[in-house]
C-alpha cells in the first residue's frame, strides 16, 4: 500500500502540492487527471523523492520514501540509500528516456545488473522475458534510433518494470507518441493493470482512464478537488470543478 499524507511542496511562493493525501491499494491502478500546471508531475516525482516535499510524507508498505524516522523527526536518507529505496518506485516518462548507445536489451539489464547486482546471465533471461511481455521479444539487439516512439516507449516500460518495482508511475506515457502509436502502449499498459501491477497514471486520456483506472483523482492548483471510482469521477461527477474539467477535455 502506497499512503500519501499531508504532502506539501512549494517552488519558492508558488504552492504546487497543498495537503496531497492518497491512498493507493495494492493491485489498483489510479489515474491522475488535471490541467497543465495543477501539480500532476510534481506529486509522481514525489511519490519517487525526486522532489522533497516540505510537509507531509509518503510511505510504501510502512517504509517511508526518502526519510528514516527517529521519534517525532524526519532525517532525510543518504543519497545511496534514497537510490535503494526508488528500487520499489518504477517511473516511466512521457519521453522515453533511454539510453542512445544501449540496444533495447541492454537498456533493460542496466539497472538490474549495476543497482541490484543481478549477474549478468539472469538479468539478460529476465529482459527477454520483459521484452517479450511489451511485445518486442524481436527487437531486443535494435538501439533506441532505430525503433519507433512507440517500441521506445514499450522498452521504456519493460526497462521500469526490470527492476520489480511495488508501484510504477506514468507521467503521460504517450503524449510525445504519434496517433496511431499510442492504441501499443496503452495496450502494454491494460496488460499490466491485468497483472495486477500497482499502477498511477497521469494522463489526458479520459476515455483510458475510464476503462482502465479503478480511482480516479482530479487535482487542481494543487490540491485534490475530487476523487473516486472513474463511473462516478468521469460520468457524473459531484464536484463542479470535476465537471468544468471534463467538459473542456472532452
Ligand atoms: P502538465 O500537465 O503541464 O504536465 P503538471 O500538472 O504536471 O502539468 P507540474 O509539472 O507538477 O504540473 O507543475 C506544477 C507547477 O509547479 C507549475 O506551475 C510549474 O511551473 C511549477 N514547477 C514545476 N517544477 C518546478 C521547478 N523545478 N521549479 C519551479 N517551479 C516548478
Ligand atoms: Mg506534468
Amino acid at each position: 500500500e502506497i499512503r500519501i499524507s499531508g504532502v506539501s511542496k512549494s517552488f519558492g511562493a508558488l504552492k504546487v502540492l497543498d495537503d496531497v493525501s492518497l491512498t493507493l491499494r495494492p493491485g489498483s491502478v489510479t489515474a491522475i487527471i488535471g490541467q497543465s500546471g495543477s501539480g500532476k508531475s510534481t506529486l509522481l516525482r514525489a511519490i519517487n523523492h525526486l522532489e522533497r516535499v516540505d510537509q507531509g510524507f509518503i510511505a510504501i508498505d510502512g517504509e517511508l520514501i526518502g526519510y528514516r524516522q527517529d521519534g517525532d523527526a524526519l532525517h532525510e536518507l543518504k543519497e545511496k540509500d534514497i537510490l535503494k529505496r526508488r528500487v520499489d518506485v518504477g517511473m516511466v516518462f512521457q519521453t522515453f528516456n533511454l539510453f542512445p548507445h544501449l540496444t533495447a536489451i541492454e537498456n533493460v539489464i542496466e539497472a538490474p545488473m549495476t543497482v541490484r547486482g543481478v549477474p549478468r546471465a539472469q538479468a539478460l533471461a529476465e529482459a527477454r522475458e520483459l521484452l517479450a511481455r511489451v511485445g518486442l521479444a524481436a527487437k531486443a539487439d535494435a538501439y533506441p534510433r532505430q525503433l519507433s516512439g512507440g517500441q521506445q516507449q514499450r522498452v521504456a516500460i519493460a526497462r521500469a518494470l526490470a527492476l520489480k518495482p511495488k508501484v510504477l508511475l506514468f507521467d503521460e506515457p504517450t503524449s510525445a507518441l504519434d496517433p496511431e502509436l499510442v492504441g501499443e502502449v496503452l495496450h502494454v499498459i491494460k496488460e499490466l493493470a491485468r497483472s495486477g501491477t500497482t499502477l498511477v497514471i497521469v494522463t489526458h486520456e479520459i476515455g483510458f482512464a475510464r476503462e482502465v483506472a479503478d480511482h480516479v483523482v482530479l487535482m487542481e492548483e494543487g490540491r485534490v478537488i475530487e476523487q473516486g471510482p472513474p463511473h462516478r469521477m468521469l460520468t457524473e461527477p459531484d464536484h463542479p470543478r470535476t465537471r468544468e474539467f471534463l467538459a473542456k477535455v472532452l
